[in-house]
């Protein structure tokens, strides 16, 4: 394997089918999930809670030394890993549009960033991880053995958000879901610190059109058959 690490990242923007495929991709793999994005949604909620402005570094300084985050399987019958912010569990709080636009704010500022890439990078010190996000090939594990970033068209995208969404009984409003999800993208990508880009090492998979499974199976098989790293 060389200099790289069994880590497999997966980057790209909301809505591209990253959760649903690094979920069945670790299971298939027999390696730990690590949903980056939910860390970025945590610290948002936490500020959202204390009245925190996201802005201003004197209050979010102290935030981010007191703030305990912890990522674990989902719970019996559910697909969306919990979370504990200071060991209570607010997962069912975080997956929604508003706290989505509010973890894209919060995730532009550096304090945010060096404090989650350094907790990321410790949880995955020890390999056999799928990390999905953002940065996660370019900046937090730039030694992945296998990296991918998934893309879709933004009408797609922001009709299977609503299709989630709308599974868990949520009201959605697609037009206003699709102009969100455009915004948050535009600012991921332009923002000065660990923008949401692909790694040059990258496979590019458009799912545009394309059946979950097959991007699954395709990205199986590369991590399995690669020749000079299959070996896990
Ligand atoms: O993936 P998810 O939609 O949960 O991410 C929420 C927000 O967190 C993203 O829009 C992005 O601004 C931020 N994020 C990030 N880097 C990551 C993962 C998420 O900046 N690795």
């Amino acid at each position: 394997m060389g200099g790289h690490k069994p880590i497999v990242t997966i980057d790209g923007p909301s809505g591209g089918g990253k959760s649903t495929v690094s979920r069945a991709l670790a299971a298939r793999l027999g390696f730990t999930y690590l949903d980056t994005g939910a860390m970025y949604r945590a610290v948002a909620y936490a500020c959202q809670q204390q009245g925190i402005d996201p802005l201003n570094p004197a209050q979010l300084e102290p935030l981010l030394e007191s703030i305990r985050i912890e990522l674990r399987p989902p719970a019996p019958g559910e697909d969306d890993v919990q979370v504990l912010v200071d060991g209570c569990e607010v997962g069912r709080y975080l997956r929604t549009p508003e706290m989505g636009m509010l973890a894209s704010t919060v995730s532009a500022q550096p304090l945010v960033r060096r404090k989650l890439t350094a907790l990321q990078q410790q949880i995955g010190a020890a390999g056999r991880i799928v990390a999905e996000g953002r940065d996660t090939g370019t900046v937090v594990f730039p030694e992945a053995a296998w990296k991918f970033f998934l893309d879709a068209s933004p009408e797609v995208r922001a009709n299977r958000r609503s299709a989630q969404l709308r599974g868990k009984g949520e009201e959605v409003d697609e037009q206003l879901l699709l102009a969100q999800i455009i915004k948050r993208d535009r600012d991921d990508r332009e923002r000065a610190i660990a923008p949401l880009k692909a790694a040059p090492d990258a496979l590019c998979i458009d799912s545009t059109g394309r059946p979950v499974d097959e991007v699954i199976g395709l990205m199986y098989d590369r991590v399995t058959n690669c020749p000079c790293c299959g070996s896990q």
